[in-house]
């Protein structure tokens, strides 16, 4: 065995094999996979096989359908056996929210290009004629995918990469892992010792297990996942066409062809059960293993799945198979950064292996090797978890994710499992007066008020929270609103070279004065961009910045590995020290100033500006900057004072009739100002130019990461840019991820959107060849099946001087 590798892949699964291989497949061949008994031993080999398209996330979708793709070309790539059958897939609906949900997929078809039909009750009969339709209202049908033999497409990928000089050993544990002074690791195997530059977790169900090894945890449930497979069908001989793989919610489960015999596997919504119980962890030696079956536990789901297809039941079971699938704690895999490490990576917590394991390969090689993805992959950075995901959290959310398997996703939907965990010392008063949470990074955030007890239908649709919105989109825009916001990432920079640093880390120029604050964006050295934050000169050598709740390990990262080691500076993570109070509105310089003896006019505090005053005898942060395009202030007190500084501000503001605000508000504000939104607009598949942030580059600064990249782009033809439009939308608004068609050619993706209450206008973003991009411009956008008529805009919907900022 090597004793010095590039990479080592720990794990010889699907999800190992897909990395190697697509690793391999861009030149990097210096790697080694290890695996500890056969490849697929672990949870692949027992898998279904099955390869939907259809999934309720963009990116994931992209996933399915690069593995699709490559799994009906494997066999002849490779010259290794993978029995592809395109059989096909049809999702059954059977209430309007299904529908729904076909309709929105079929614009993510559109756009990634996989075929998708949405089909009625006949057509699904001439497909597959054994199937009770009753009750069910349409199917989608995605005819680019199917089912294949797991083993065979895990052997393949491996046979693939080592073809192409990549090297695979079995039978070898890896037993410990160790960092090394050179800033490598020692991965200690059964048969030696191996030093690599960068190592990748891809252990499937014992990927805690190795975490471990380097002081770290996963959220990752191993769950226990049954199928049957029943004798042979006498109605499936005579066919010369297989059947498509059917999935039904109503009964939970897929149902296929094996052969001549059918095949179900049932994902049961109450007793599930994890593998390995009691402690969830498979022991060294497991190995292919299975457990024993317990069809009692998978009643009334099989029972209701051989119901709709009488020819199956009538077969009878011949053989149960129940393994293990490791589950991440929000269902999408773990792809990407380990937080707080250097050059150690995971690729692993994928429960659709199959499906997903060509397609993580892939974006994740590009990852690894270029610092950038060609898709979105911030859903799947592992960094989407912090240590808030505990045990109970991490199984509570596992359960859940996997009894929703066959769940339609809804928009706005709010999940229960392992909630709260992070609260400001707001939740409890807040909840009482309505708020409903939203859950990012685990903290509960306002989303939106309940102003008579209802409760949100979640829907494709607009729904009864619409007139709620824009109640609380008012009271910002004519009056005053609060929101507590405490969940924001935040960080002190301090230090002698606290400036130099950050003007190397950022695109934009860090602010010369004291009180300056600017908006600023970490990119790759691609020119892409990988991190926006709101930067406040607190001294000469003091610098307080914001981030994304979501980004808070993410930009945590980025920094500490920025940081050269002759910089003196110190980097802190304060976000669960200081809480973040938003006060906006035209009267909330009123409400302010009557608790504080702080000058807050303009010529005093100005817009973008920040000091360190006290309000209401509290001493605080204030910043005059807000993602809501109003005159207002975000606060950050310590976050003990939360409560008595939002107490006193309540108190001030009802002579101006104050109301709270959630996240809802802020996305219909923010969307009237065009400001773009990290993770949607503004992502590592584009640069800050193809985005349209000029102004936040600073091309002329010495030096700072993606400088030279950027420099080329801006000297170059575009091939994709961000675009802001109105759409004449009825009753269902732009969320991200609809195709944009000039005529019936689709051009491009929205991004995001929503509706604008103030300006009354339907908004949204998405990014289209440059042709495409000229204020006037005008295009389609695809919104639940109707091809709605879209103008491109020159400049924000609301208020495009800033006026109302700068009040
Ligand atoms: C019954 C059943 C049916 C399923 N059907 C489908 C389906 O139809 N479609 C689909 O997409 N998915 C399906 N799945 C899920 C799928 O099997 C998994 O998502 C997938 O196999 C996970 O792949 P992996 O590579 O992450 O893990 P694994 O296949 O478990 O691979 C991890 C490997 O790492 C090795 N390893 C662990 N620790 C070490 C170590 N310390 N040193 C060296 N090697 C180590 C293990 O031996 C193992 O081989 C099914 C699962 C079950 C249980």
């Amino acid at each position: 065995m090597n004793t010095h590798a590039s990479i080592v892949i720990v794990g010889g699964g699907i999800m190992g094999a897909g990395l190697l291989y697509h690793l391999a497949e861009e030149g990097c061949t210096d790697v080694l996979l290890i695996e500890k008994g056969e490849l697929t031993s672990g949870s692949t080999w027992h898998a279904a096989g099955q390869c939907p398209s259809l999934v309720g996330n963009y990116n994931l979708a992209k996933i399915h359908a690069y593995s699709n793709d490559l799994y009906c070309r494997l066999e002849e790539l490779t010259g290794q056996y993978v029995s592809w059958h395109a059989s096909g897939g049809i999702r059954l609906g059977r209430t309007r929210e299904d529908l729904d949900w076909f309709t929105y997929m079929q614009g993510i078809a559109d756009n990634i290009g996989f075929r998708m039909e949405i089909i009625g009750a006949n057509e699904i009969q001439k497909l597959n004629p054994f199937y009770n339709t009753e009750g069910v209202l349409a199917g989608a049908w995605t005819l680019d995918d199917g089912h294949a033999d797991p083993a065979g497409l895990c052997n393949a990928m491996a046979r693939g990469a080592t073809n192409m000089g990549a090297k695979v050993v079995r039978h070898n544990r890896v037993t410990d892992i160790r960092p090394l002074p050179s800033g490598e690791w020692e991965v200690v195997t059964e048969k030696g010792n191996v030093v690599a530059e960068t190592v990748v977790n891809a252990a499937g169900c014992f990927a805690r297990e190795v975490a471990k090894m380097v002081g770290s945890d996963l959220p990752i449930s191993n769950m226990e996942h049954h199928y049957v497979v029943t004798g042979p069908v006498p109605e499936f001989m005579d066919r010369d066409k297989e059947i498509p793989v059917m999935r039904d919610p109503y009964s939970s489960s897929y149902l296929r062809q094996e052969q001549h015999s059918g095949l179900v596997g049932v994902y049961e919504q109450d007793q599930m059960t994890e593998a390995w119980t009691p402690r969830g962890y498979p022991s060294w030696d497991s190995d292919s293993e299975l457990f024993p079956d317990d069809l009692e536990r998978l009643m009334p789901w099989l029972g209701r799945a051989m119901e709709q297809m009488p020819v199956i039941e009538q077969a009878g079971i011949k053989r149960v198979v129940n393994g293990a699938i490791p589950h991440s704690a929000d269902g999408p895999p773990l792809l990407g950064p380990v937080a707080g490490l250097k050059n150690f990576w995971l690729c692993c917590g994928s429960s659709f292996g199959i499906a997903q394991g060509a397609g993580c390969g892939k974006y994740l090689a590009q990852w690894m090797l270029y610092g950038d993805s060609e898709i979105n992959m911030t859903g799947f950075d592992p960094r989407r978890f912090g240590s808030f995901a505990g045990d109970n959290y991490m199984k509570e959310k596992g359960f859940q994710d996997y009894g929703r398997t066959y769940f339609t996703p809804l928009p706005g939907e709010e999940l229960p499992a392992g909630r709260p965990q992070r609260t400001s010392p707001l939740y409890e008063k807040l909840k009482r007066q309505g708020c409903v949470y939203t859950e990012t990074f685990g903290w509960e955030r306002p989303k939106w008020f309940s102003p008579d007890g209802r409760d949100e239908e979640c829907s494709y649709r607009r729904n009864e929270v619409f007139d709620v919105v824009r109640d609380e989109c008012l009271t910002v825009r004519e009056r005053v609103g609060a929101l507590d916001l405490s969940g924001f990432a935040k960080y002190d920079v301090t230090g002698v070279d606290a400036a130099r640093f950050l003007n190397r880390l950022c695109a934009n120029r860090m602010p010369t004065k004291t009180g300056g604050i600017v908006l600023a964006h970490f990119l790759s050295e691609t020119g892409r961009i990988s991190g926006e934050v709101t930067i406040t000169r607190m001294a000469d050598d003091k610098y307080y910045l914001l981030s994304a709740a979501g980004a808070e390990l993410r930009d945590l990262d980025h920094l500490l590995h920025g940081k050269l080691d002759s910089e003196q500076i110190d980097i802190r993570n304060v976000t669960d020290d200081r809480g973040v109070l938003v006060v906006a509105g035209p009267k909330s310089r009123a409400v302010l100033a009557s608790l504080t003896a702080a000058k807050l006019d303009s010529a005093s505090f100005r817009w973008l500006s920040g000091q360190e005053i006290t309000v209401a005898g509290i001493a605080l942060r204030a910043l005059r900057v807000n993602y809501v395009g109003e005159l207002g202030w975000e606060l950050h007190p310590a976050m003990t004072d939360m409560e008595a500084l939002y107490d006193a501000i309540w108190d001030a503001g009802q002579e101006f009739r104050i109301g709270n605000f959630g996240l809802y508000t802020v996305n219909s504000l923010r969307i009237e100002k065009a400001y773009r939104g990290w993770g949607a607009e503004l992502t590592n598949e584009v640069t800050m130019l193809d985005a349209d942030m000029e102004r936040f580059i600073k091309l002329d600064k010495e030096h700072f990461v993606g400088l030279e990249a950027t420099a080329k782009q801006s000297g170059q033809a575009r091939t994709t840019r961000l675009i802001y439009f109105e759409v004449d939308a009825t009753d269902s608004d732009v969320r991200g991820g609809e195709p944009i068609f000039d005529s019936e050619k689709c051009v491009g993706v929205t991004t995001s959107g929503g509706y604008g209450h103030f300006v009354k206008k339907s908004l949204g973003f998405g990014y289209v060849p440059p042709q495409y991009a000229d204020p006037g411009t005008e295009l389609r956008i695809g919104l639940l099946g109707d091809r709605r008529q879209a103008v491109v805009l020159r400049e924000p919907a609301y208020d495009p001087a800033n006026e109302r900022l700068r009040a």
